[in-house]
């Protein structure tokens, strides 16, 4: 059986963006021996600079060291290939923690191969956005074999206040995804609500109050609305082209086991359309945005 990981074992954390910058400084801050490696030579200057982690140049040189690698990065296809890159470099028995939004069906495929190749492997993606990120949080949604689960669980601690135990490997993907989907039907909902309040007369403002202290509250009406979208800030981190994938992955989840989710399609085209439109680098609040130019072809 191998160790259970602690402080100061070494953790090595890949991605080092809007989510892995702050989820890395959490690890340091916990009193683990961090490595951060991002393709972003001002994403790795950045994260050394705000956390006082090493970074490392490359894949291989991140890895070496690493008992468990965190992998947080746009897309599981991007996972897939830095995870076949940087094995050579791995030593027996380290664990793979693919945090990352990765598609459940992927991550099943991915984890087994790199079991069976003699190394540990669990999906553990998060919700609660940068905010929760920076004070370490965040809800994480672990899947794989329960005595990796246990191994890796003071890195995960230092991340995530809740971790849930969702199933088997890849299920932790699966859970994440139609967390999203809830969230983006949610969003899209409460903006079209608060477009057809305002055009009606009603103030947007006192409009999200009457939601939240209604039935009609959900997580957007609550730190979304006011603060990113009434606001115009759109500043909340997530961006629309990774919440399109998110969604369109719900939606792809329930075809292929043949659940029947007709809001779960259009939602994904909806929000892939906007992410068309707009450019998926945008905020995913301005969805609003979108929802407004909607109908208007010359736009
Ligand atoms: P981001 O775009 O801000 O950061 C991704 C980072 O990965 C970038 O710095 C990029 O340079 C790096 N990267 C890309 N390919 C790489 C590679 N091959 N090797 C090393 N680094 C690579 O994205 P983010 O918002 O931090 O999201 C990361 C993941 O977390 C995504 O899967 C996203 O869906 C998920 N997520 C994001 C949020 C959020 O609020 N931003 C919340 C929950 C989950």
């Amino acid at each position: 059986m191998s160790d259970i990981l602690k402080p100061p074992a070494h953790v090595a954390i890949i991605g080092l963006g809007n989510m892995g910058r702050p989820m890395g400084a959490c690890l340091v801050r916990a009193g683990f021996a961090v490595t951060g490696f991002d393709v972003s030579a001002d994403a790795r200057t950045a994260f050394a600079r705000d956390s006082g982690a090493s970074i490392a140049d490359d894949l291989a040189a991140a890895v070496r060291h690493a008992s468990a690698v965190v992998t947080m990065v746009p897309d599981g296809k991007i996972v897939r290939t830095l995870v076949e890159t940087l094995q050579p470099n791995l030593h027996a028995g380290a664990v793979i923690i693919d945090m990352s939004s990765s598609e459940p069906m992927g991550t099943r495929e991915l984890g087994a191969k790199m079991i069976a190749a003699g190394f540990e492997f669990i999906d553990a993606p998060v919700s609660g956005g940068v905010r929760r990120a920076v004070d370490g949080s965040l809800s994480i949604m672990a899947g794989g074999e329960s005595a990796s689960i246990d191994r890796v669980e003071a890195v995960l601690s230092a991340m995530g206040r809740t971790i849930f135990r969702t199933g088997p490997l890849g299920s932790g993907h699966a859970m994440k995804a139609l967390n999203n989907y809830v969230s983006g039907a949610g969003l899209i909902a409460a903006c079209e609500a608060i477009n057809a309040g305002a055009a009606f007369g009603i103030d947007a403002s006192m409009m999200v109050d009457v939601l939240n202290a209604s039935t009609g509250r959900n997580n957007s009406t609550e730190v979304k609305m006011k603060q990113f979208i009434l606001s115009q800030t759109w500043g909340s981190g997530f961006s629309i082209g990774l919440m399109a994938k998110d969604i369109r992955t719900a939606g792809d989840l329930a075809e292929t086991l043949g659940v029947a989710a007709p809001l779960a399609s259009q939602c994904a085209d909806l929000w892939d359309e906007a992410a068309a439109r707009i450019g998926g680098g945008c905020d995913h609040t301005e969805i609003q945005r979108f929802l407004e130019m909607y109908g208007d072809n010359d736009g």
